[in-house]
């Protein structure tokens, strides 16, 4: 569970208006590998795709390891989702279990501004979609924490990687394993 990763995902698609390499109609052929994302600039979108799909270096160098961008690199979509995702529960896990009405409002505020703003647009759009339909529930830090889990369980469904037993987020982003393997 722990620092598991189940290796690069694309993201979903984009709707018929999205922006995918090689996907409007009557456009001049396309200069980068069919199905890569590209961002409002018309370049593949690093933190929409994973390393493997946009990078230029050699399939046989690309065997030769997991592909990953190296650390000092713009991160592409795994890379930042992981980092996200600790920023994330992080918060979840130092959020009052008794917060005041300035606290809940400041949480929803910042999911709200963080849909919009996050890098991989159509991982934002699909979250904005998300929020709409499962409002961030906010009243402690139990409420928020479950809500976060259910939230990162949606994305994990939507790329087919497993879900995470929600029981065990505290253990996981706060307190550390009850075996004492975080101690
Ligand atoms: C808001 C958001 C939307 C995203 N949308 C997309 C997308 O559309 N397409 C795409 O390709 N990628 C998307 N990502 C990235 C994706 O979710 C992963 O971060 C990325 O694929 C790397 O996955 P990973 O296997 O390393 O583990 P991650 O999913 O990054 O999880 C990190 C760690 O969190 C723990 N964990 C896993 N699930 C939960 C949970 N439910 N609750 C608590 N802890 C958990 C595990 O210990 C895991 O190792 C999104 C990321 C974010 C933050």
């Amino acid at each position: 569970m722990a620092g598991d990763s189940t290796g690069p995902q694309t993201p979903n698609a984009p709707g018929a208006d999205g922006a995918t390499a090689g996907t409007a109609a009557g456009a001049p052929p396309p200069k980068y590998p069919k199905g890569v994302i590209l961002g409002k600039d018309g370049k593949p979108c690093r933190a929409c795709n994973s390393f493997a799909s946009f990078t230029t270096q050699s399939k046989s160098a690309l065997k030769a390891a997991a592909p990953a961008p190296a650390k000092d690199c713009p991160p592409d979509v795994e890379v930042l989702g992981r980092s996200t995702w600790t920023l994330l529960h992080s918060i979840a896990a130092t959020y009052p279990p008794t917060p005041t009405p300035k606290e809940q409002s400041d949480i929803k505020s910042f999911m709200r501004l963080f849909s919009k703003l996050y890098p991989c647009w159509v991982c934002a759009e699909d979250f904005q979609a998300y929020m709409q339909k499962r409002e961030v529930k906010a009243g402690s830090r139990d409420e928020f924490g479950n809500w976060l889990c259910e939230a990162h369980n949606e994305v994990n469904r939507k790329l087919g990687k497993p879900t995470f037993d929600c029981r065990k987020w505290e253990e996981r982003w706060r307190t550390g394993w009850k075996d004492g393997s975080c101690d």
